[in-house]
């Protein structure tokens, strides 16, 4: 039986544009009541695209297959660092998804599939059928892309925990336990990485926690970039709260909106960028160093964040090109290299958006739509993605980013002009309501992605 619904005032506004924001899309139920979906990756992708699959249609049977029984949630993790959370707080269970949408979690690794028999296999040799497969499994880290750092050596002595989890725990005791007066280094990845203002968050996070606890502490980001997004309303953060001295070329380029302060005193917080010679070359665990172009620093704890690629098991799946990532259709996120599989979230190439964990919760709205629309035999309409990300200069000191996204001559674009970020001339109750709003975030996101 085929279910129809009066389309609301806002959704005929968006389709008579041809356009359809994924916030808005309607509740449907369509005649495919076989349908199996099946998703490898309980995520934020993963988990979005089963909940609003069986919003968008009870009917479907949706499988996650997932690696672990429990999600650590990536956000929020740099919090553990600085005692505002505990690594418990990262947990989110999958009850929720279980008992009321009726999703069904198996609990394995993915480790092939057959296209043609439209079946994935697992670590324990499950082999589950599909008939449409949606892969959300994140990144991996490349540890090996400096020399000295391997998984083992961050595992054990110089963590990266960009991927929550043990090396998380063991970076906050690190941190926590660093000696008086100790240096702290901070290696920012290349681009395209996972939640492009984290690593300079994390840093922020870092200083004001030593101010308080180690005030004579120094904390060094190292960075192959000589920009990152947000960086100066984060900066204007640090130079308020760090007295840090921002590059002459950024004090130029915001002259003309506020008035950026010139510290006398050195500040705790230094960033080297790549055209500073900030790029890493290589980790030595043994003597605490980490070596730039520019220069070999003696440090007390060093975290380092790795270039990424996909999920290996993207690149299992022949999902993923030269470039590390996977190749998408832009309007549907089906992959362009293996049919009946979609692939979102940081995994995918997703041309101006960024990868982030509201990027990856908009495409599963996007990919749920697009697949109940398909087994409907009709057309998804034309998808508006969004992202913003909250970050924080310091713990009442809320910055962000916020856009719009369409599809322009085939590639995802931002179509916001003005006003992505926290105005330079905030006032300080707009900078603090933004802290509050990332604290907000936090908890509505994870609702909406698992609960
Ligand atoms: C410090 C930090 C702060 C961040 N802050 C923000 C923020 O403020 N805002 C924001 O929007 N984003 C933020 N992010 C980014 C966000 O967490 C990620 O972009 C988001 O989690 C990506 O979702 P995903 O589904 O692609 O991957 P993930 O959420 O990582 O999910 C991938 C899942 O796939 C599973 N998996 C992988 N391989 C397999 C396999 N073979 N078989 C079975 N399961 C498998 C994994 O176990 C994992 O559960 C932050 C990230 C970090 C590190």
């Amino acid at each position: 039986m085929v279910h129809t619904q009066h389309p609301s005032r806002r959704e005929w506004l968006a389709q008579a544009l041809g356009l359809l924001s994924v916030a808005a899309a309607p509740s449907l139920a369509f005649a495919q009541q076989s349908a199996h979906i099946v998703i490898v990756g309980g995520g934020v992708g993963g988990a979005t695209a089963a909940k609003y699959l069986k919003l968008f249609n009870p009917t479907i049977k949706v499988t996650v297959i997932e690696k672990n029984p429990v999600y650590v949630k990536p956000y929020g993790s740099s919090e553990v660092l600085n005692q505002h959370a505990k690594m418990d707080d990262l947990n989110v269970s999958y009850d929720a998804l279980r008992s009321k949408y009726g999703i069904r979690f198996v609990f394995d690794t993915v480790t092939g599939f057959d296209p043609v028999t439209r079946t994935v296999s697992t670590a324990s040799r499950q082999k589950i059928g599909y008939d449409k497969l949606i892969v959300s499994p994140g990144i991996q880290l490349m540890y090996e892309a400096y020399a000295g750092y391997s998984e083992a050596v961050a595992r054990t002595a110089v963590p990266s925990g960009w991927i929550p989890g043990e090396q998380t725990a063991l970076l906050a005791k690190q941190l926590q336990g660093m000696r008086a007066g100790g240096t702290f280094v901070l290696a920012a990845p290349p681009n395209p990485y996972r939640c492009p203002p984290g690593p300079y968050e994390r840093a922020a996070l870092m200083t004001e926690w030593f101010s308080k606890h180690n005030p004579t502490a120094k904390v060094v980001i190292v960075d192959p970039k000589d920009s990152f997004v947000t960086d100066e309303t984060m900066m204007l953060g640090w130079n308020r709260l760090y007295n840090f001295n921002l590059p002459e070329d950024y004090v130029k380029k915001m002259s003309a909106e506020v008035e950026v302060k010139q510290h006398s005193v050195t500040s705790m917080l230094s960033w080297v960028r790549g055209k500073d010679g900030g790029r890493t070359l290589k980790i030595d665990a043994r003597q605490m160093r980490i070596e730039t172009e520019a220069e070999v620093i003696q440090a007390d704890v060093i975290n380092v964040i790795p270039p990424m690629k996909a999920g290996q098991v993207a690149m299992t799946l022949g999902l993923a090109d030269g470039s590390g990532f996977c190749p998408v259709d832009r309007r549907t996120f089906a992959s362009t290299l293996q049919p009946n599989v979609y692939v979102i979230g940081d995994a995918s190439i997703a041309d101006a958006m960024p990868k982030s964990g509201f990027s990856a919760n908009t495409q599963a709205k996007v990919v749920a739509r697009a697949i109940v629309e398909e087994l409907a035999g009709r057309t998804a309409p034309e998808p508006l993605w969004e992202n913003t990300c909250y970050a924080l200069a310091g713990k009442d000191y809320g910055l962000f980013v916020a856009d719009v996204f369409k599809i322009i001559d085939g590639k995802i674009a931002r179509i916001n002009g003005q006003g992505r970020y926290l105005p330079l001339n905030a006032t300080p109750a707009q900078i603090k309501l933004g802290a509050r709003y990332q604290q907000a975030w936090l908890r509505t996101f994870t609702a909406d992605c698992f609960a």
